[in-house]
């Protein structure tokens, strides 16, 4: 299976003219496929599984980001924490001690994001406006963890108007923070939404099937 070196190819110029970071998502993918868009030039790349990162980060270049974009449980961060790039799916303040924590065993300052619940279904994880005020209320409490903004995962749907409501509302809630020291990030937008997250004034965006093609979960 190819990864879709065409449309790859038009989304990074999409994206360049719009200053926006792409991270490719590759979860359930083979590490082939990572290696494929790396030589193209990709260095960002996501993953939702703590096992499935570490098997890959062990057998692919060593300037690759990772960025951990899936729900992750606190016993599992110490895996992670020597090489993750970027934690974009905090959603607790729980979590956030233990990176913090694991950051500074690793004698290094970890790059996060707080993932707001911005959708209609309550599957989806992240934080209310009151749990994500009260750690910002906290500047100093993380001397370990750079908290670089904020991550959310717009509702399953074909309502646009839905789905561009949620954007605009994490767009606020970034804003309400955008004097804080390392705030640059406003990681929104998939392979389906990604045109309207940008237009709503996403930096990041988390492309996978476009990419990779469609995941198969079964194997
Ligand atoms: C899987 C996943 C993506 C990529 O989804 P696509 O629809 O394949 O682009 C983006 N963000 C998160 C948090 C994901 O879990």
């Amino acid at each position: 299976m190819g990864i879709e070196e065409v449309k790859y190819r038009s989304i990074v110029k999409e994206l360049a003219a719009a200053k926006v970071t792409l991270v490719a998502v590759s979860k359930t993918h083979p590490a082939e496929a990572i290696r494929q868009l790396y030589e193209l030039g990709q260095r960002d790349f996501g993953e939702n599984y703590v096992q499935e990162l570490v098997a890959k980060q062990d057998t692919l270049p060593g300037d690759i980001h990772w960025h951990f974009i899936g729900h992750l449980q606190s016993n599992k961060v110490k895996y992670i924490a020597p090489f993750v790039h970027m934690i974009q799916s905090v959603d607790s303040e729980k979590l956030l001690k233990e990176i913090d924590k694991q950051a500074q065993k690793n004698k290094r300052t970890i790059n996060v994001l707080l993932q707001v619940h911005i959708a209609q279904e309550e599957t989806k994880f992240g934080l209310d406006e009151n749990e994500l005020a009260q750690i910002m209320e906290q500047p100093n409490a993380f001397p370990h963890v750079r908290i670089c903004g904020l991550m959310g995962m717009a509702s399953f749907t074909e309502n646009a108007e839905q789905v561009r409501k949620e954007f605009h509302y994490l767009k606020t809630a970034f804003d309400k923070y955008k004097n804080k020291k390392d705030w640059d990030t406003l990681s929104m937008g998939m392979s389906s939404d990604y045109r309207m997250a940008v237009a709503e004034g996403s930096t990041l965006v988390r492309i996978g099937s476009l990419l990779f093609g469609e995941r198969t979960y079964n194997k």
